[in-house]
């Protein structure tokens, strides 16, 4: 049996991607719990893993603490799953063996296939439901009370960034024996009206569009109802005919892109192609080992050079002036870089930090521009240090404070 909520508009906050803590029972516990107000990251890394991210490790830097990461497939991609469905398959795993009583989750509104609504489901093959991406925001976190007043102890939670950060801070008040939480990455999300209007930047047919990704490749992928893919370079997006505040503030200027507060991280920037796995700590390893021998897990490549890529993104934003990165390239030069990137561009770990990076730049030139004073509330130090190769420093102003409690 699931348990769906359509939910009503959104309290209205500034700053707020609507992660379902304003609609609980008590919201002023968006105070503590929301990353857009008073976070503290290295606080919550060492409370969920045990330790903050260890900034001499390789690669901790840029993603968080971390065991092991691993390229990886399911030997038999489920159907309808944004990659292969390692995500939804492991909490499948999970309500199989008993392990949890519930999965709280997104599954596609009836009447919207892109707009997420939250749900709870507490038999396995009800996950085939959740599969696949949606644009938008979903407040997960209100149906966290009702998880409580339907007697479920041991919850799953599939979340990005924004709505993983609040329930890690609000985790230990609120009652449950266990919560596994599986994450994916999230980037440059904004809400469903507006990703209905990209669509129809993009595609002739946009209400026939089943299926849209990003991709390792520098190319966007469409799916279409008659079966047909196609694949458009990053460089021929028609990003400057998207209005300035097309990518709300908070996913312009969100630190969290590899989900770090997650037991499992499940991406694809590393992946080549394939998958991404980040396990962050014993349970991560747990969820990841349910999986047996129907996952295929290799080592990580990395090629290429990140730092020329950077400092073009960071010229762009610069340029952009708050609106979206201008592309300054004439148009018959486009489709030869479009084909080269993929080739000489970063790949594998060195893509994955690239990405990192440019996240990173971003929220800075954005929260200087636009809300300069909460600079040192929200930009972690970690986020100034990946900034730092590229002749960005905080002014003594904007420097990172320590909140007094994160909890
Ligand atoms: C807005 C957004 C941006 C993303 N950007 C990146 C990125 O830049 N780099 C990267 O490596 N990965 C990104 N991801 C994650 C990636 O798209 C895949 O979800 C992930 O790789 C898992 O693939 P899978 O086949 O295992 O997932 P599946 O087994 O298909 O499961 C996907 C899960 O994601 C949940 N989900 C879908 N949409 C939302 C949503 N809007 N809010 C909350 N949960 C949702 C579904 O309910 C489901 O549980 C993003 C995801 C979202 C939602
Ligand atoms: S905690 Fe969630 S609901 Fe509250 S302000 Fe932050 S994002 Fe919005
Ligand atoms: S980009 Fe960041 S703030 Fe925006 S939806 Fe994703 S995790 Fe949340």
């Amino acid at each position: 049996m699931g348990y769906l909520e359509k939910p009503e508009p959104a309290p209205h906050r500034s700053m707020c991607t609507d992660c379902g803590v304003s609609r609980s029972s008590d919201p002023k516990q968006c105070s503590i719990a929301c990353q857009f107000i008073q976070p503290n990251y290295e606080a919550l890394e060492q409370s969920v893993h045990g330790r903050a991210r260890d900034l001499g490790k390789a690669d901790e830097l840029h993603f968080g603490p971390f065991i092991e990461m691993h390229r990886a497939s399911l030997k038999k991609p489920s159907p309808g799953a944004q990659w292969t469905g390692i995500t939804t398959r492991i909490a499948q795993k999970l309500l199989e063996q008993g392990l949890v009583d519930a999965v709280l989750t997104v599954q596609a509104d009836p009447s919207d296939q892109w707009r997420p609504l939250p749900i709870l489901i507490d038999k396995a093959e009800d996950l085939q439901k959740a599969r696949g991406m949606r644009m938008g925001y979903a407040p997960l976190l209100s149906l966290l009370e009702p998880a409580q007043a339907l007697g479920y102890k041991r919850l799953a939670v599939i979340g990005i960034p924004c709505q993983i950060y609040a329930l890690r801070a609000l985790e230990k008040s609120l009652g449950f024996e266990k919560i596994y939480v599986i994450g994916t990455p999230c980037s440059d999300n904004t809400t469903t009206e507006n990703f209905h209007a990209f669509l129809k930047l993009i595609s002739p047919e946009p209400e026939n569009v089943t299926y849209l990704e990003f991709k390792a490749n520098y190319h966007v992928e469409l799916r279409y109802k008659d079966g047909v893919k196609k694949e458009i370079p990053f460089l021929q997006l028609p990003l400057s005919d998207l209005p300035r505040d097309f990518f709300p503030l908070t996913c312009r200027t969100c630190v969290d892109y590899t989900n770090v507060l997650s037991d499992i991280t499940i991406g694809y920037m590393a992946g080549e192609g394939e998958q991404w796995i980040i396990t962050r700590n014993k349970r991560g390893e747990e969820l990841l080992a349910l999986l047996g021998d129907e996952v295929r897990l290799q080592k990580p490549g990395s090629a290429g050079k990140r730092h020329s890529a950077v400092i073009g993104f960071k010229k762009n934003v610069e340029l952009a002036a708050g609106g979206l990165p201008l592309r300054k390239m004439p148009n018959w030069l486009r489709p030869i870089v479009g084909w080269l990137m993929p080739k000489v561009g970063p790949r594998g770990l060195e893509f994955a930090r690239t990405r990192v990076e440019m996240k990173a730049i971003e929220s800075i030139l954005h929260l200087r521009r636009e809300l300069p004073n909460r600079m040192k509330h929200l930009l972690p130090n970690h986020i100034w240090q990946l900034a730092k190769p590229y002749e960005l420093a905080p002014e003594l102003h904007e420097k990172a404070v320590k909140p007094q409690s994160s909890k």
